[in-house]
C-alpha cells in the first residue's frame, strides 16, 4: 500500500519504519527536519508539505502532540487533498470531541476514519509490539488492521468512532491509580518496619497484585527492573501521564461520569510535574512518598 504517515516523533519515527519493514511505500511528513532525515534513513519518501504527501495514497496515518493539531492537520491538509476513499488512521492520544469531529469531517467528505490511539512506549513503537485501540465502523477497522499489524502486538476493535479514544484515557486513568497506590504502599511497607522486597514478594502473589508492583515496581532495586533502576529516566514521562489524566477528566466531565480517584490522581500528577519533574519516568511517584 501507499501510506502517509504525519508526525515522525519519538513514537511515529519507529511506526514508519516499520511499515517499510512491511514492504508499504511510505510517505513521510514532519514539521522538524531532524524527523525527516530519520524517516528517510528508514527508507520513507520524505516530503516539504502534507498535501503531497498524501497525494495518491491509500491511507493516511497520523502520531501528533494534541488535537488542536491532529485537527488542523486533516481539516487544513489532508481532507480534499487525499484521494477520494483514502483511509485515515489517527493514531495520536487526543480529546474524545476532537476525535469525533474531526472523523465526521472526515467521513462527510468520502473517506474512512479510525481513531487507533496505542498503549505501549517508545520501545514497543520500535518493536512493532504497540496495541492499538480502534473506534470505527466494521469496514474500517477492517481496513486499518491491514495497516496497523506490522505495528502491532494486537488491534482491538473498542466500537464505534472515538471508541478508542475512551479506552485509552479509561486505560491510562486506572494505571496512573494503580501506579499511586502501588508507591504508597511500598512506601508504607517500609515506613512501617516491612522490607519492601518482602512486601513486593508478598503483594504481587496477593490481591494487591497489579502491573505497575508485579511488571514495573516503581522502588529501586525491588521487584521487576523498571525505570526506577535508572533514576526513573526514559519509560512514561509523568508529563505524558499528566496529559492524559487531563483527557480522561474532560471526558468524564463530558460524560457525566463521577472519577473521584482520577481528579485525585491528576492533583498528584500536576504537582508533581509543575515542581519539574514532568521528564521523569511516571513511577517516580514513589520518590515524594
Ligand atoms: P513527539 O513530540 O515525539 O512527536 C510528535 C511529532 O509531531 C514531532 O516530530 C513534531 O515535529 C510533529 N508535529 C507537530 N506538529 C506537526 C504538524 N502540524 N505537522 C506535522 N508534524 C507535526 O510525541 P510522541 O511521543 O511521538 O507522541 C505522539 C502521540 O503519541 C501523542 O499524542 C502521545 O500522547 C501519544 N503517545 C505517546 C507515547 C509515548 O510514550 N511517547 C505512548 C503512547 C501514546
Amino acid at each position: 500500500m501507499k501510506i502517509a504517515f504525519i508526525g515522525l516523533g519519538n513514537m511515529g519515527g519507529g511506526m514508519a519504519a516499520n511499515l517499510v519493514k512491511a514492504g508499504h511505500e511510505v510517505h513521510a511528513f514532519d514539521l522538524s527536519e531532524e524527523a525527516l532525515a530519520k524517516a528517510a534513513e528508514h527508507g520513507c519518501a520524505t516530503y516539504s508539505a502534507v498535501p503531497e504527501a498524501v497525494a495518491g495514497v491509500d491511507a493516511v496515518v497520523t502520531m501528533l502532540p494534541n488535537g488542536a493539531i491532529v485537527k488542523g492537520v486533516y481539516t487544513k491538509d489532508v481532507i480534499g487533498k487525499a484521494p477520494e476513499g483514502a483511509l485515515f488512521l489517527d493514531c495520536s492520544t487526543i480529546d474524545l470531541a476532537t476525535a469525533r469531529e474531526v472523523a465526521g469531517l472526515a467521513e462527510a467528505a468520502g473517506y474512512q476514519m479510525v481513531d487507533a490511539p496505542v498503549s505501549g512506549g517508545i520501545a514497543a513503537a520500535n518493536g512493532g509490539t504497540l496495541t492499538f485501540m480502534v473506534g470505527g465502523s466494521d469496514a474500517a477497522f477492517e481496513k486499518a488492521k491491514t495497516v496497523l499489524d506490522p505495528m502491532a502486538k494486537a488491534v482491538i476493535h473498542a466500537g464505534a468512532i472515538g471508541s478508542g479514544q475512551v479506552a485509552k484515557m479509561c486505560n491510562n486513568m486506572l494505571l496512573a491509580i494503580h501506579m499511586i497506590g502501588t508507591c504508597e504502599a511500598l512506601a508504607l511497607a517500609e515506613k512501617a518496619g516491612l522490607d519492601p522486597q518482602k512486601f513486593y514478594e508478598i503483594s504481587s502473589k496477593s490481591t494487591g497484585y497489579n502491573w505497575s508492583l508485579n511488571d514495573y515496581t516503581p522502588a529501586p532495586g525491588i521487584g521487576a527492573t523498571s525505570p526506577a533502576d535508572n533514576g526513573y529516566q526514559g519509560g512514561f514521562a509523568s508529563a505524558l501521564m499528566l496529559k492524559d489524566l487531563r483527557l480522561a477528566m474532560e471526558g468524564a466531565q463530558t460524560a457525566g461520569a463521577s472519577v473521584p480517584m482520577g481528579e485525585h490522581a491528576k492533583a498528584i500528577y500536576e504537582a508533581f510535574v509543575e515542581a519539574g519533574n514532568g521528564g521523569k519516568d511516571f513511577g517516580a511517584i514513589y520518590t515524594t512518598l
